[in-house]
């Protein structure tokens, strides 16, 4: 039996999915906050529960070859990071097993089906959002922070390394302001005080800024004041929203928002298209990631231009919008308001006719559609944290029936669960890739292809799913050439042909390039046919395009 505060050494063998070390000592699993695998260390005994316990670190006797010096000062206080102490390398390692796990163990999806983890470019101010609370230091100052870990102590940040150096400026600017006309933050317990977040976007791409702040009240003192300040500060800042959040809650924002500067909105690009973003409104805060999450998504659908795309949770319309122009006809769901009045402002702005969007909770709405007689050959579902509803997956099974699926998720556990039930309806995954969105925090993206089976009298056959792990080593930056997107994407616009993914193959097998290792040609008897020749001729001449031959 442990006891608390006795010290012991052990050895750290693995990691939580919140990122605590783990360690077992007279048997007991014993988590260990800010660790590494392979430390070696005397660990504290903190709590002891009746089949766990917690510890922290006494003294490190030998450090993990993981570790590395930490660049943030506050990184073991803040709740922000989880990674700060071990190498890139070995948390995209550690990412890359944690979905692995997830599928295996709560899935029963062999985990030899998901690819390597795609790496972030940038692993610093890579963050295009940050939401921070407002709180009175212990000197009685107001400050701008984050929550210390598993607490809702604010934690003061000067220079956080994760979201767009932008911030910094407009962080203190706004401080001083909020210190001189002594404003009061908001006391959780009491429900008093009127500050509660500062919250600012950064489109990286058009380089604009919004800044929204979130009160307990309808109106902020010296609100012109402000503005100036703000804008006197940062000439990027497009837009200042006052958002409205009286309710006794720690949902960040509230439904009413008030612009005393600008549009209301900023615009960022994404796959080549322009995006609108409102306050409320959903967008990924690593803008280049997800243009490669997309671009798998993308891959994956290998969508036809007779075919219609559903995309389910959709935001403002990002994923969808950047296929519209491969398919016939596009629809879209999602709950909140602002986010669906974005999606038709963005199908707008970019010329896009063939797109739908619809407001309403995904499972109802896609029983509507089913319900009206629309059929769907692909749908992507993007669900939050806690995954799709089981009646959305029966709709999607049952009703609509689609040769491919593609879930994006950002929590491998509840997706192993929910291919779990797509499994039982009959949908396989296919190819599960990983993508790192979130450097240096726990989070992890995943992009799933699903494909239906089809039984037929003798055997049971899979959809023929047509994509290759090359197009996500293209993403890792491990090939210097062109996806197999890109180089359907030329010849459509050169010559207006289109050519599958398994003609590119072959002609790539033609022409001595590393073998595939992942290229699904269907059961057992099913035919593959042969590239024909006109088609081979603008394929090799994409390759010559692209400087691959
Ligand atoms: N696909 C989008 C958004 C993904 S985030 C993108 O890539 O930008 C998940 C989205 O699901 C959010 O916009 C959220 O508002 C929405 N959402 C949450 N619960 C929902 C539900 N029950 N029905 C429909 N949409 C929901």
């Amino acid at each position: 039996m442990l006891n608390k505060n006795q010290i012991y050494k052990t050895e750290i063998t693995g990691l939580t999915s919140e990122g605590n070390g783990v360690c077992h000592i007279d048997s007991m699993a014993v988590f260990v906050p800010n660790t590494a695998v392979g430390d070696i260390l005397n660990v504290r005994i903190v709590k002891v529960l009746k089949k766990y316990a917690f510890g922290i670190v006494e003294n490190i006797i030998t450090p993990s070859s993981d570790r590395i010096t930490s660049d943030c000062p506050i990184s073991l206080k803040c709740g922000g990071c989880m990674f700060r102490h071990i190498s890139y390398e070995a948390e995209l390692n550690y990412k890359h097993q944690r979905v692995c796990d997830a599928i295996t163990r709560i899935g029963g999806i062999d985990g030899s089906l998901v690819g390597e983890i795609i790496p972030s470019d940038r692993i610093t101010a890579y963050r295009n959002k940050a939401q921070l609370p407002i709180a009175y230091d212990k000197n009685g100052n107001i400050t701008v922070g984050f929550f210390a870990q598993r607490s809702h102590r604010v934690i003061s940040v000067d220079n956080c390394l994760l979201h767009s150096e932008a911030f910094n400026p407009i962080i203190d600017c706004f401080t001083d302001f909020a210190n001189e006309y002594k404003l009061t933050p908001y006391d959780e317990k009491s429900h008093s005080g009127l500050l509660r977040h500062l919250y600012m976007r950064h489109a990286m791409e058009t380089d604009e800024i919004m800044v929204c702040i979130v009160i307990n009240g309808k109106k902020l003192p010296h609100e012109n004041e402000l503005c100036e300040r703000l804008i006197a500060v940062e000439n990027r800042i497009k837009t200042i929203v006052i958002n409205i959040n009286c309710d006794k809650t720690n949902v960040i924002t509230g439904k009413e928002c008030r612009t005393i500067f600008g549009s209301g909105y900023i615009t960022d690009k994404l796959c080549g298209l322009s995006f609108r973003i409102s306050p409320l409104s959903f967008y990924q805060v690593n803008r280049s990631q997800a243009e490669k999450l997309y671009t798998i998504a993308r891959d994956f659908a290998e969508l036809k231009p007779d075919e219609t795309l559903l995309d389910l949770y959709c935001g403002t319309g990002t994923i969808g919008l950047t296929m519209a122009d491969s398919v016939k006809r596009l629809y879209g769901v999602e709950i909140i308001p602002q986010a669906i009045e974005d999606a038709k402002i963005n199908a707008e702005i970019n010329n896009i006719k063939n797109a739908e969007f619809f407001c309403g909770d995904a499972s109802l709405a896609a029983e509507k559609l089913a319900q009206q007689g629309i059929k769907a050959d692909c749908i992507i579902i993007d669900p939050p944290r806690k995954g799709c509803d089981s009646t959305l997956i029966n709709t999607i099974s049952e009703k609509f029936s689609p040769p491919r699926v593609i879930y994006i998720s950002c929590d491998p556990a509840t997706l192993a669960r929910d291919l779990k039930i797509f499994n039982e309806l009959g949908y396989s995954a296919f190819k599960v890739i990983p993508v790192d969105l979130f450097p240096r925090t726990g989070h992890v993206e995943t992009c799933v292809l699903l494909g239906r089976k089809i039984v037929n009298d003798k055997n049971v056959e899979y959809m023929h799913v047509d994509y290759e792990l090359e197009d996500a080593e293209y993403l890792r930056g491990i090939k210097g050439s062109a996806t197999y997107a890109e180089i359907k994407k030329w010849i459509k616009e050169q010559y207006n042909v289109s050519v599958s993914s398994l003609y590119i193959a072959q002609c790539k097998d033609e022409c001595g390039f590393e073998k595939r290792e992942n290229f699904n040609t269907g059961a057992e008897g099913h035919r593959v046919p042969n590239c024909p020749e006109e088609k081979k001729k603008l394929i090799l001449e994409a390759f010559k395009h692209f400087k691959m031959i």
